[in-house]
């Protein structure tokens, strides 16, 4: 079939607005008309690390138009959002953890499908498509019958598209993985939708000091707002000073999800000796830095968490109840903005300007 997607071209430029050719659906897949597409970070950072010319976009959420033939999950006319691709049968999705597929950074950033096949191209040759199963900044997106999720027939879409990575990521690190205990201290750096969304998680969980490090004085209000019950500027505060002081000797949690080495380092430093650091990201694209590793022998724990370890098919629907409930209320963190101002979009989150920007599809 034929639809409009934004093709990056470019590493330095805005993508393009492109008519493109999207391949039938094999026998597990689905098409989507996307109605919502959230800009996650891994959107930014994309152009620069993975094969153009491609589609980006892994925040879709949109009603099912076609399915394949095997295809038992959803039928035509259900509203899905879309989430991280997983195979399905490798030892982490039989148990339970499709977020560590094996198969995974080629399902998410390969460009094909799983077996290699594309799904993208234009008059201009091939488009690398399937990210995360999806290349949701795009009117259609071809998607696994795995990595749609059905949503409920009143939840907009506007909110239902950054369910599917990074409200997932945030909340799903601190219920998920984390687990605190009410009462335990857990500290998150980087206030931005996935920090700012652990932060509304954290209080549910009843974690006390909640505190949240950032640089930007308006993000550290509004984590303030959503729970925490200290916040510090990574810029004028001797953070880690002030977070053993307030947790009396170390965090028992910490979050690092600003991705710069300064706050890894920090994060470290202010975790408790038996405590948990988290890592949701990592400084300088994951290249290779000086880093000691003394911490870590006196008995904290560093681990990364992907995607909040979810399991999107039971994760999700609690998302959405919470969200409801008034409990995680990640509707204050969105920007909406039309489909021709996607471009606009990016730049405004990569400029700090928009925490959330969602782009809505007529
Ligand atoms: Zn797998
Ligand atoms: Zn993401």
């Amino acid at each position: 079939m034929q639809t409009e997607a934004w093709v990056h071209r470019d590493k330095d430029s805005p993508p393009q607005l492109e008519r493109i050719t999207l391949g039938a659906p094999a026998p597990n897949e689905v098409v989507v008309r996307i109605a919502a597409v959230g800009v996650c970070h891994t959107d930014l950072f994309a152009p620069v690390v993975f094969g153009l010319p491609a589609v980006f976009g892994h925040e879709g959420a949109g009603v099912v138009q076609r399915v394949g033939n095997a295809v038992t999950k959803v039928v035509p006319g259900d509203r899905v959002v879309l989430t991280f691709g997983s195979c399905g049968q490798c030892p982490a999705c039989m148990g339970s953890s499709p977020a560590y597929c094996t198969d995974s950074h080629h399902l998410q950033f390969g460009g094909t499908r799983e077996d290699g096949t594309v799904t993208m191209g234009s008059d201009q040759g091939a488009v690398a498509g399937s990210f995360f199963q999806q290349s949701s900044f795009a009117r259609h997106a071809l998607a696994t019958e795995r990595n749609v999720v059905k949503i409920p027939d009143d939840f907009p879409f506007d909110l239902a598209a950054p369910l599917g990575c990074g409200i997932q990521t945030g909340a799903g690190t601190v219920l998920n993985a984390l687990q605190p205990r009410r009462g335990e201290s857990l500290v998150v750096f980087g206030a931005g939708a996935v920090g700012l969304v652990a932060v509304m998680a954290a209080r549910i969980a009843g974690c006390n000091p909640l505190i949240a490090v950032d640089v930007l004085p308006e993000r550290l209000a509004l984590a303030a707002e959503l729970g925490a019950t200290e916040v510090l500027n990574a810029a004028s505060d001797d953070v880690v000073a002030r977070i053993v002081e307030l947790t009396g000797g170390g965090a028992r949690y910490t979050i690092e999800c600003a991705g710069a080495v300064q706050s890894f380092e920090s994060a470290i430093a202010a975790t408790h000796r038996r405590g948990i650091c988290a890592l949701l990201t990592v400084p300088k694209l994951g290249q290779p830095f000086p880093f000691a590793p003394m911490p870590i022998l006196q008995g904290r724990t560093l681990t990364g968490v992907i995607e909040g370890n979810s399991i999107p098919d039971q994760f999700i629907p609690r998302l959405i109840e919470l969200q409801r409930s008034g409990q995680l209320p990640y509707e204050r963190l969105l920007s909406r903005y039309s489909f021709a101002d996607l471009p606009m979009a990016l730049a405004d989150a990569t400029a700090h300007r928009a925490i959330k920007p969602v782009v809505l599809i007529d």
